[in-house]
């Protein structure tokens, strides 16, 4: 029977098709046989119509590029309100009209209300954008200015009204601004100050640990760090420096008053011993005396017999008891002889820790250790940044001549002269680091080839213009160089080497020169 009805149901709709002259389509067809059937018509979802609009869409801000992303995913899931909530927030993304295009420029116009709609709603979020800025810029001025402080929260607040007066917040902001250089200017002179502080605390420092050398070494290096300018490179040296010297010291205070403990419990004993040696000493000879009395008084061998008993029985208590402290001096003696020894293996530990630092005693440049460090931090950071780095090697020209004539401790001046030179001739960003005797590495970051070799021969023209002093003789140093700059497939290492053999080619090919590998 509803087999019956349907087949009654589908003629039906065929007629009425004709009647209502609409065009036969399948969803025509399922729209009239529904009416007819009294079924619910269900409208089914135009995913390809909207699709296409979709598609259609300019996408001109990275709003609209979003909103038609959800756009996009609320069509495939045929969902009715994901699509009603992305064409919402694609409209409220339209691009900004300029002001030449826009209509509220054209004085004569009528100003349709769309327009000064466009126009407030750039309005607010311009200030939205100053802001925000403010925001940003608030943590880098501190608060210890309270008033500032509120001036800026009440600023931001008007900002941040929809119906912001442009001339109300214009006038803030001339105030904001006006005190804004106070607080910019307190902020610089804080950190200057902060700088001369922790300068003249290394002062200090160096200043008591004269007779420290490996400490004296790494003073200096803090020193010529915490110099202005400053920058996120120079503190973070700044950082690893102190945490050595901390470490170090830490390390020596800790061993230095093991040793001292040793020797006051060493000494103590000594007393003891001296005291107690002296007691047994008088003990004896008050009873050798008396014994000495008893003999004379002696009347018969028996008398006597007793009293030589006790004489023997004495000494040989004596002798024990000098055998005993000739024993315990003897171990304290080897005991000391051991603290001594600690007391060296001290020292060598200490500079053994020196060589686990990063900064050269002498010159304060980086050490190796410090080099390598510096190196892949560098690394990494070009080729995070799709930038180029170039390394230098330097070695300097008849270094050994110049110790045989002149003496090593002028070698040593020459090599803290190349460095103090170098560095005040390389950019805050450049590092310097002591590759051997007399080779210094220096890392160029953002610098290719050309200019690598460029920077060198400049350094060269430095050293040519300052000598030093050995007594009144003034020293002049020349270098040869050899400059690489690091290719993205080779390791860190290998542009060194490069750089070292154009090094050694200008050596060959006259010395105080720069080549590039
Ligand atoms: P070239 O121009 O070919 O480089 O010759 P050079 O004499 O500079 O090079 P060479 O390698 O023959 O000699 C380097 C000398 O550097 C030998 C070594 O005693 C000296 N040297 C290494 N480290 C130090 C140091 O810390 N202080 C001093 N004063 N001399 C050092
Ligand atoms: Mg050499
Ligand atoms: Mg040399």
């Amino acid at each position: 029977m509803v087999e019956k009805r349907s087949f009654e149901i589908a003629r039906e709709t065929l007629k009425q098709l004709t009647a209502r002259k609409l065009v036969p389509t399948p969803a025509n067809y399922q729209s009239v046989y529904n009416e007819i059937a009294g079924i619910p018509s269900i409208q089914p979802f135009p995913a390809d119509f909207l699709r296409d609009l979709a598609q259609s869409l300019p996408l001109k801000t990275p709003g609209q590029q979003k909103q038609k992303g959800l756009l996009d995913y609320a069509i495939d899931r045929l969902s009715w309100d994901g699509v009603k909530s992305a064409l919402v927030g694609y409209g409220a993304f339209a691009p900004v009209v300029a002001p030449e295009e826009s209509v509220v420029s054209h004085a004569a116009a009528p100003v349709p209300e769309a327009s000064v709609v466009q126009a407030s709603a750039l309005t607010n979020e311009f200030f939205a954008q100053i802001a925000r800025l403010i925001e940003y810029a608030q943590p880098a001025l501190g608060n210890d200015d309270a008033r500032f402080v509120d001036q800026t929260h009440q600023l931001v607040q008007a900002l941040r009204k929809p119906d912001a007066d442009a001339l109300t917040v214009k006038t803030m902001l001339v105030n904001y601004s006006h005190r804004l250089s106070f607080a910019a200017e307190d902020q610089a002179e804080i950190r200057n100050g902060l700088l001369k502080l922790l300068h003249l605390v290394f002062t200090n420092i160096s200043e008591l640990s004269l007779d420290e050398q490996w400490l004296k070494g790494q003073m200096d290096a803090l020193m010529s760090v915490s110099t202005p300018p400053l920058s996120l490179r120079r503190l973070d040296e700044l950082e690893r420096l102190l945490s050595d010297v901390i470490f170090k010291q830490k390390d020596a205070k800790y061993k230095a008053l093991e040793a001292q403990d040793e020797m006051r419990r060493m000494l103590a004993m000594f007393i003891e011993r001296l005291a107690q040696m002296n007691q047994s000493t008088g003990t004896f000879q008050s009873k050798l005396e008396e014994s000495a009395r008893l003999i004379e008084q002696a009347k018969s061998l028996a008398d006597i017999a007793p009293v030589l008993k006790e004489v023997v029985g004495t000494t040989r208590n004596m002798a024990q008891e000098s055998q005993l402290s000739r024993e315990q001096l003897g171990a304290m003696q080897e005991r000391a002889k051991q603290t001594e020894a600690e007391l060296a293996k001290l020292h060598k530990e200490l500079d053994r820790v020196s060589l686990q630092a990063r900064h050269d005693a002498l010159t304060g440049a980086l050490n190796r250790k410090g080099l390598d460090e510096a190196l892949n931090r560098e690394v990494s950071t070009v080729r995070r940044n799709a930038s180029v780095l170039s390394v230098a090697l330097l070695d300097i020209d008849n270094f050994k001549k110049l110790n045989d004539t002149l003496g090593h401790a002028t070698g040593d001046i020459a090599l803290a002269h190349l460095a103090t030179v170098a560095k005040e001739c390389m950019r805050p960003q450049d590092t310097l680091a002591r590759y051997g005797g007399e080779e210094f590495v220096i890392l160029l970051p953002d610098t290719p080839l050309d200019k690598g070799i460029e920077a060198m021969t400049r350094l060269q023209r430095e050293l040519t213009k300052r000598f030093f002093l050995s007594g009144t003789e003034k020293v002049l140093i020349t270098f040869s160089a050899g400059v690489a700059q690091v290719t993205d497939e080779e390791q860190p290492g290998d542009a060194i080497r490069r750089a070292d053999q154009a090094m050694y080619l200008a050596k060959r090919a006259g010395k105080n020169r720069v080549l590039g590998a």
